[in-house]
């Protein structure tokens, strides 16, 4: 990356936080516009009389939140340019209802690279060091490119190994030497665990850092979850969660500091709100919502992500001002109530995570007749623990007493792996 625009963006990240929000004004007013381009925008801002010179960070809120719903097979109202100008189509990976068409244009694609390339200087990653990119570039997704061009733009160099075969893996760590890994939590394991298998050390390759996706290897106070716990026990190295949604073409890493990832300030304004769309106050958790800032294609305002989180906006021991989006504590569409407790479904797997040599398990969730929720935990009939040690658990810590039950460890292994990846939560609620 040209060293004016890293100083520049760096220059951002660290000014006081009130001469940062009077530039993202201006950003954000340009998005509006931008966003109007569109079918869906226009009609709404126009209907309840709204032009983007009206909007500000202070009157943001009061904007209408925008949906995985709203955007399910009408991506087309969303689209702010002409087809012509459109270099990249993504789809979503579609977790919740069907995938989602996302157009990238020329201009979306450098902004995304210089996103996860500021992304990655925040980690730690800088020009000249070697990554392997162990998350897919092809399939219409869009994280594995972004992660791609950032390394590239920053002026690292990228491994493109793709997912899987821990054997290839380490060979690209042997011949390479790359300095870090970029990849699933879950993955990143395996390929510590093939290669002690194998009779060498992870901690002493060359990987000196892991910069991680999807899975959560952090709770919400930042301890690491069990799985984070094992990788950094295996690698000897700091982890660092990347959180990103492809629908707003931004992502974020944690830093050195490890509390969370910035936001960037020229790209994105995040807002943590309640069910009723109001602001929690500071530190409490609550939906992700996020509007991305210089979008041109897809621009979208006040997106949901789905995801539980804080906002937190302490100093930060790296230098940066900016604030930051704490791990993700669970899914908004996988919250479970049972009677009256809110429990998310990773809360559950991380407590199982806990019992040593449980082996495999899942969660399953059906509704009950009194608006509550039935858990179901299903370990395998292999391990010493007995059920009601595991109840008495779980209970401990999550004040309510799911189900345990166990099946034969291959019996749980097979519907785990029914779909395309491994699933520990089923939900059979309508
Ligand atoms: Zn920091």
């Amino acid at each position: 990356m040209n060293q004016t625009i890293l100083n520049q963006g760096l220059a951002l990240r660290t000014m006081a936080p009130d001469t940062c929000r009077a530039q993202q004004n201006i950003l954000l007013q340009n998005h509006i516009r931008q966003a109007m381009q569109g079918s869906h925008y226009k009609k709404l801002y126009q209907d309840c009389g709204v032009t983007p010179e009206d909007i500000s960070l202070a009157n943001l809120g009061d904007l209408p939140l925008t949906s995985r719903a709203d955007l399910n097979g009408n991506s087309r109202q969303f689209q702010a340019v002409s087809d012509a100008q459109i270099r990249d189509l993504s789809l979503t990976s579609g977790t919740t209802g069907s995938p989602v068409r996302i157009p990238y244009t020329h201009h979306d694609l450098d902004r995304l690279a210089y996103n996860e390339a500021m992304a990655f200087y925040g980690a730690g990653v800088r020009p000249g060091d070697v990554y392997i990119v162990g998350v897919t570039l092809d399939r219409c997704f869009i994280a594995g490119l972004a992660y791609y061009s950032g390394l590239v733009t920053l002026g690292a160099t990228a491994v493109r190994s793709g997912p899987g075969q821990p054997a290839r893996q380490w060979e690209c760590i042997e011949q390479l030497k790359p300095k870090g890994i970029i990849g699933v939590p879950s993955f990143l394991l395996q390929i510590g665990q093939w290669v002690q298998e194998h009779g060498y050390n992870p901690a002493e390759s060359s990987i000196e850092s892991l910069i991680t996706i999807g899975e959560p290897i952090r709770r919400g106070d930042f301890e690491l979850t069990p799985l984070g716990r094992d990788l950094q026990q295996i690698w000897q190295t700091p982890i660092h969660a990347s959180y990103g949604a492809t629908e707003l073409e931004t992502g974020i890493s944690e830093c050195c500091a490890q509390r969370g990832g910035h936001i960037h300030p020229e790209l994105m304004i995040a807002e943590i709100v309640d069910e009723q769309g109001k602001l929690v106050p500071q530190g409490e958790a609550g939906e992700l919502v996020v509007t991305p800032l210089g979008v041109e294609g897809f621009p979208l305002v006040r997106f949901r992500t789905g995801d539980i989180t804080r906002m937190h906006t302490g100093p930060c021991d790296c230098g940066w001002t900016s604030p930051r989006i704490g791990p993700i504590e669970g899914r908004l569409a996988q919250r479970l109530k049972v009677k009256g407790t809110t429990i998310y479904p990773d809360t559950i797997l991380q407590l199982l995570q806990e019992i040593p040599n449980l082996g495999p398990a899942y969660l399953e969730v059906s509704a009950a007749y009194d608006l509550s929720d039935e858990i179901k935990v299903v370990v395998a009939e292999e391990n010493a623990i007995n059920v009601k040690e595991i109840m008495t658990l779980l209970q401990a810590r999550l004040r309510v007493r799911p189900e345990v039950e166990k099946q034969p460890a291959e019996a749980i292994m097979a519907r785990m792996s029914e779909g395309h990846k491994v699933k520990r939560f089923f939900d059979n609620r309508s």
